[in-house]
């Protein structure tokens, strides 16, 4: 039950650029718009496949949460869905602002859909970039109204600047936008459920504003959570390698291992999704290779049972993602 990586899903959207490609190592092509490189995906058309050398080759992760459930999950066994999408995304403009439902609401709106709780932690940032995550302390649902009526709604939304490193937690019903310069991992829900408050007044190449979902997005926002901050992580080991707990949530915690010398992972009976943040490292399990610089991503599935060594030259990080115990 060796570790698995998977095909990128690349997806283009006019806010993308090609960092994927010059920064991550992403098989793009010429285009100027790769916005997400969707690394490990069990949503509906959108399937990561299992890359050449493993046993499970060119198979896809539904399918391997139908026929191998005792094998990827272990403890968590009996999920119908691999509960985690993971993505690099790369903005080189400002996306709309944005709002996901929790799972309740997500289901009033598609029964086989989730909620969208995410986190993000900044990879690259250019001079100046923000995030847009939270309303401003006091902004209620009339104020919001009134703001996007008048077409002022960035006065109503919490941001600052942001720096590689910086880790945000987006519970479902945070209104929040991701700023033009950012390149960010990104851990959340398998959901696909968006919808947009307002797009800073754009209009497309046709000459019309996209889609904005103002009934639904009020719906969802959570008005009592104010403004979001950068994550204070809590160093939870800190010997030869530095290990930071930066989100301990209901739907997934994250680890970040920093260091500059090799390291043995942990791994206990249930799956970890390993993604290189910075440096040059490769995953040795044994009786092969992952690489795991910045920008590739490896499953490690619960029935793993071998040791983890991570191999490095210079300082690297790597982000660590899994279920919590009590779900
Ligand atoms: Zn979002």
């Amino acid at each position: 039950m060796q570790p698995l990586e998977f095909e990128p899903i690349l997806k283009r959207i006019r806010w993308g650029s090609r960092r994927l490609g010059s920064v991550l190592g992403k098989p793009i092509g010429d285009e100027t718009d790769y916005a997400e490189s969707w690394e490990i995906a069990d949503h509906g058309e959108d399937q990561s496949r299992v890359c050449d050398g493993h046993p499970w080759a060119g198979r896809t992760l539904n399918d391997l949460v139908e026929s191998e459930n005792e094998a990827l999950f272990g403890r968590h066994a009996g999920r119908k869905q691999f509960p985690l999408l993971i993505k690099y995304l790369d903005a080189c403009d400002h996306l709309s602002v944005q709002v996901h439902p929790d799972d309740q609401l997500a289901r009033q709106f598609d029964p086989a859909e989730n909620g969208k709780t995410e986190a993000w932690v900044i990879i690259d940032a250019e001079p100046g970039s923000r995030l847009y995550a939270g309303l401003k302390e006091g902004v209620d649902e009339t104020t919001l109204r009134d703001a996007l009526e008048s077409g002022d709604c960035e006065n109503c939304l919490h941001s600052f600047e942001v720096a590689p490193g910086d880790c945000l937690f987006i519970p479902a019903g945070t209104v929040h936008a991701i700023g033009a310069g950012i390149l960010l991992a990104e851990v959340q829900q398998s959901s696909d459920l968006t919808f947009r408050l307002y797009d800073w007044g754009r209009v497309g190449a046709d000459g019309k504003s996209r889609e904005i979902h103002v009934e639904e997005s009020i719906r969802c926002t959570d008005f009592t959570s104010g403004p979001v901050n950068p994550v204070v992580p809590e160093t939870v080991k800190n010997d030869e390698v530095t290990t930071e707990q930066l989100v301990d949530c209901p739907f997934f915690v994250m680890h970040r291992h920093t260091t500059d010398q090799s390291f043995v992972l942990s791994h206990e009976d249930r799956f970890q999704v390993l993604m290189g943040l910075s440096g040059e490292a490769e995953l040795d399990f044994g009786n092969g290779t992952i690489a795991m610089s910045a920008g590739k991503t490896a499953l490690i599935p619960a029935a793993f049972q071998g040791k983890l060594l991570i191999r490095l030259e210079g300082e690297t990080t790597i982000l660590s993602a899994f279920l919590p115990d009590m779900i």
